[in-house]
């Protein structure tokens, strides 16, 4: 019996040595990664896309100034706390003249990515937009990211011209069942077409996943994970689902930070040189969330300057961290150098151009 177990022990390290030394992955073979229930397998895995970041991204850990802007949103997703139809949160929209002084704050903590983030809020016209990414980019030597939901392909076009470097647009789920179930009103297919349109005109993409939605398997992890492949995504978000009080989801429980750890590992494996976020849900989920996700693949921190008087009313889920933003990113600097990695000093661009 010993014998037996010993032999069928060795057949599956090897199994998940050959994984793992492979060039590119199948589908069951990240479905098998993302099963692995086993300590010391996880700790392989872990330890496997832990090198592949090394190798792709070198030590470097690089961190984006974000700035909610406004929680107003004219879409209903179902899991989140600032859907259109949660009457209970309070409402906020900051001028655009402090959305430039935050983002000068942002550039003096030294910080070279600035990341503007909002609901679907058409208040911002098109033009209001330009105008503060012109004015970030004359005043400051910083990357923009945008990540204000779907808006359109005019919209993108001139933002881009105005200098705006990224743009995040989270898929969600890569299963259509689910995605539509989330969603009254957008499209799966019409969100993968602004994500793609957005990539054709010079932006530098982001999307991700959630992990724990209901009804989800592995197996469209899986799918999420290759979708990110095939959308040549430049940075990719993997995070936990957390329930937000204000949603139909309340009573969902959040999603495992073992399968969230192993997600973003296998990302890391099969997408290499991508930006990997260790998300603030993440660190929401465990005290110790920023660090692990650092340690299995991730390679980008995103410290929240929105003003102390809105930053609680950010609430796409509940208990999200809060934090004096000028000591985190202190104590950030310190938790790096003490995993001997180093806090980058450029723009961190994407890792494919
Ligand atoms: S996930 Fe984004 S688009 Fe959907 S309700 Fe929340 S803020 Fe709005």
């Amino acid at each position: 019996m010993k014998i037996e177990l010993e032999t069928k022990s060795y057949t599956e390290k090897a199994n998940l040595y050959q994984i793992l030394n492979k060039e590119e992955l199948s589908k069951n073979d990240i479905v098998y990664l993302l099963s692995l229930n086993d300590k010391p397998d996880t700790e392989i895995l872990f330890q496997h896309a832990d090198e592949v970041r090394k190798k792709f991204c070198g030590d470097d850990i690089h961190l984006r100034g974000i700035i909610e802007f406004s929680n107003f949103c004219e879409a209903d997703c179902v899991y989140c706390g600032l859907r259109k139809s949660n009457a209970t949160l309070e409402r906020y929209r900051i001028s655009i003249d402090e959305i430039i002084t935050t983002a000068k704050k942002i550039y003096s903590a030294g910080i070279r990515t600035i990341v503007l983030q909002s609901g679907e809020d058409p208040h911002y016209t098109k033009d209001d937009i330009t105008k503060i990414i012109e004015a970030i980019k004359q005043n400051c030597d910083v990357a923009i990211t945008l990540s204000l939901g779907e808006r359109t392909f005019e919209e993108y076009d001139e933002w881009k011209q105005a200098g705006a470097d990224r743009y995040l647009l989270k898929h969600e789920t890569a299963n259509l069942k689910i995605y539509s179930s989330l969603h009254s009103k957008q499209k799966l297919e019409e969100r993968l077409n602004h994500i793609r349109y957005l990539k054709s005109i010079g932006f530098q993409t982001g999307s991700g996943n959630i992990i724990g939605l209901p009804k989800q398997t592995i197996e469209d992890i899986a799918d999420d994970i290759l979708l990110c492949k095939e959308l040549d995504c430049d940075m990719c978000s993997f995070s936990p689902f957390i329930p937000s009080p204000e949603t139909p989801f309340r009573d969902i429980p959040p999603a495992e930070l073992s399968l969230t750890l192993k997600t973003m590992a296998v990302a890391r494996i099969v997408l290499k040189n991508v930006h990997i976020p260790a998300t603030t849900a993440l660190s929401t989920l465990s005290p110790e969330g920023r660090k692990l996700g650092l340690q299995v693949g991730a390679n980008v921190i995103m410290p929240n300057f929105t003003p102390d008087e809105y930053k609680d009313k950010y609430r796409i889920y509940a208990n999200k961290k809060t934090y004096d933003p000028i000591n985190y990113v202190k104590e950030l600097k310190e938790l790096i150098s003490s995993m001997g990695r180093r806090v980058a000093e450029d723009k961190g661009h994407s890792l494919k151009i």
